[in-house]
């Protein structure tokens, strides 16, 4: 298995609730290497770019909404299988499902407001990492 990037956001919820140390300490204590990160404040628009995928859903204009409401941390982690890892560290998107010492099960709200974003597979960890991030902005080991 080779060395994964993928992308993942403290959502604005969680940066509010000052839970970025919280979840960042998580998020090493797994082992994962961060490798970029900015903070954030998405317009509307920039939004509903990032989660165009979900444009017919029923809850788009309210995720929407929610994300650009604040400040968020967009981070690139690396790793082996960092993808599904993260998804595993991150738990289930419903909190009420979420396994115990997960991410979500401690810090989410509810199904909307969530704690934190990250990719599902190669292909959007790809196009959602260049949403926010230039080539020259991720650490490179030389
Ligand atoms: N979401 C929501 N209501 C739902 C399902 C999802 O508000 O019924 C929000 C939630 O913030 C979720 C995001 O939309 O994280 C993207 O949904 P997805 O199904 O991709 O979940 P994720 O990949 O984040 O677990
Ligand atoms: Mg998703």
């Amino acid at each position: 298995m080779a060395t994964e990037r993928t992308l993942t956001i403290i959502k604005p919820d969680a940066v509010a609730a000052g839970h970025i140390g919280d979840i960042i300490k998580i998020l090493e204590a797994s082992q994962f290497k961060i490798v970029a990160a900015r903070l954030v404040s998405l317009s509307k628009k920039e939004a509903e770019g990032f989660y165009a995928v979900h444009r017919d859903k029923p809850f788009f204009q309210s995720l929407t909404n929610f994300m650009s409401s604040g400040r968020a941390l967009a981070m690139v982690l690396e790793g082996e299988n960092i993808i599904a890892r993260l998804r595993e560290v991150m738990g289930s998107t419903n909190p009420a499902n979420a396994a115990p010492g997960t991410i979500r099960k401690l810090y989410a709200t509810n199904i909307e407001r969530n704690a934190v974003h990250g990719s599902d597979s190669s292909e959007n960890a790809k196009s959602e990492i260049h949403f926010f991030f230039k080539p020259n902005e991720i650490f490179q080991r030389v």
